[in-house]
């Protein structure tokens, strides 16, 4: 599985803190982790637990 430490905003590519998810929660055995970027877009990891 590939480790992301990182992630960049979908809509403008500013890098986004993985530490500090807006919102986390877990769907079909994956956790998803969301981030709002100052840009309004909203940003979805998946990572399987
Ligand atoms: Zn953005």
């Amino acid at each position: 599985m590939l480790e992301r430490l990182g992630c960049t905003c979908e809509g403008c590519d500013r890098q986004l803190d993985a530490n500090t998810p807006e919102l986390s929660f877990e769907r079909d055995g994956y956790l998803r982790h969301a981030y709002e970027c100052p840009c309004r877009t909203v940003t979805i990891t998946v990572a399987r637990r």
